[in-house]
């Protein structure tokens, strides 16, 4: 294993136009790896820290501070180092000594976890996904089923939908570029109709590349999502899903939608209405993130209904023990920055899997162009992953490398869908 010859680190910029972290590891044997760092707009309390600077420059949001933690605080003490993951990432978290990463910021700390494993994998030689799966230990590679966000509503749009993700998720298909090819034809579809209805004002994008367009109600969006995906000629191959990002229309032990007041169970009822009248097969988010036992009613009632645990469980294996003892859902949304490391969003990942329950790798509402988590999916054959709408190149990033992969890897890495 190469020893860390060289760190460096700066301030790049996100989709959303703010500043963050990007870092680069150089290896004695020449190897070198680069990795820039995503960030969320619906955080969870339970999330990592992101180390904002605060102050004029950047409106607050200046990531300099993590920059120089990576440049003087974690540089002086890895150079030299082996670039083994695990104890890498285990060394970064002792350095940083605090339960959330506060010190060293968890985007200094990503940035520098997966510089390494590109590093790493550029070392040995592999492509990403093979080095991760080996880090891994999974059997087996697949292409992941894309759920993409086509229309985009709550804190990722300036429109009123009190839902945040309408997804679509083709699942009929086997093979990647297949089911990418329905996402854009569904999308331009889309696109045509909601111009037609609304204006053209209506096919601004929103945070994830989705549409943003003036509806008010959930359904409304469903209903237009659906009969896009008709007039696509898609209906027999594609299903729907959505991220409610519940903790985001809850106040004071309530739920706002569509201009009604909502207890959990008022909420759940409205769920079972939505459920009856359309092809939806997964929902995250669909309670506040500290209420695991709705969390637990909604899996227990509907047993076939993918229920994804994102703010709930922040990709941290105590949240998600807790889940998972407790029933409340049945898949981890497992994001790389929720948690700080890749070796601990393997370990929750594993932890998902041994116990039967879905992996799905997301990206966040604000990215780069970085494409990590496409070979993270591959990977861990968890085949699911959650990249927007094929729009904005930060979104297309994350698919273009898929389309990549699946060229390279063939029908060894065919797409799949959940066990
Ligand atoms: P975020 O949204 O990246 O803004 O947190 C994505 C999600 O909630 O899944
Ligand atoms: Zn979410």
């Amino acid at each position: 294993m190469a020893l860390i010859k060289e760190v460096k680190a700066r301030e790049v910029l996100d989709s959303r136009g703010n500043p963050t972290v990007e870092c680069e590891i150089l290896l004695e044997d020449g190897s070198l790896g680069k990795a820039m760092v995503p960030s969320g707009a619906s955080t969870g309390a339970h999330e990592a820290k992101e180390l904002r600077d605060g102050g004029k420059r950047y409106l607050g949001k200046g990531v300099l501070n993590a920059v120089s933690n990576i440049r003087k605080a974690i540089a002086t003490k890895i150079i030299g180092r082996e670039a083994e993951q695990k104890s890498l990432d285990a060394f970064l978290l002792e350095l940083d000594g605090t339960p959330n990463k506060q010190k060293l910021g968890a985007n200094a700390i990503l940035a520098v976890s997966l510089a390494s494993a590109r590093a790493s994998s550029a070392s040995e030689r592999l492509p990403l996904y093979a080095y991760l799966q080996k880090l891994y230990g999974s059997s087996s590679l697949s292409l992941p089923v894309p759920f993409a966000n086509l229309i985009n509503g709550s804190r990722h749009a300036g429109n009123d939908l009190a839902f945040q993700e309408f997804m679509i998720v083709p699942i009929g298909f086997k093979h990647f570029g297949e089911a990418a090819r329905a996402i854009v034809e569904i999308y331009q579809t889309l696109k045509a109709s909601l111009e037609k209805r609304l204006g053209r004002s209506a096919i601004n994008v929103g945070d994830e590349g989705g549409f943003a367009p003036p509806l008010q109600k959930t359904e409304e969006a469903l209903e237009t999502l659906w009969k896009a995906v008709q007039e696509a000629g898609y209906a027999n191959q594609v299903k729907l899903a959505l991220d409610v990002a519940a903790t985001s229309i809850f106040r004071e032990g309530m739920y706002f939608v569509d201009g009604q007041t909502l207890s959990s169970s008022q909420l759940q009822d409205f769920y079972t209405s939505l459920l009856s009248k359309f092809p939806i097969i997964s929902i995250e988010d669909p309670f506040f993130e500290e209420d695991f036992a709705s969390f637990a009613s909604i899996t227990k009632q509907f047993p076939n209904l993918q229920v994804v645990a994102d703010d709930l469980t922040v990709t941290n294996v105590s949240r998600l023990q807790q889940a998972i003892q407790q029933k409340a859902g049945n898949c981890l949304l497992l994001k790389v920055n929720q948690v700080g490391t890749l070796s601990e969003s393997l370990e929750a990942a594993k932890l998902a899997l041994q116990n039967k329950w879905g992996v799905m790798v997301s990206h966040r509402s604000g990215e780069t162009e970085d494409s990590f988590i496409s070979d993270l999916a591959v990977a861990l054959d968890c085949r699911q992953i959650k990249l927007g709408a094929p729009c904005r190149s930060e979104r297309t990033a994350k698919y273009n490398r898929l389309l990549r992969i699946e060229e390279e890897q063939g029908e060894a890495a065919k797409l799949a869908w959940i066990r």
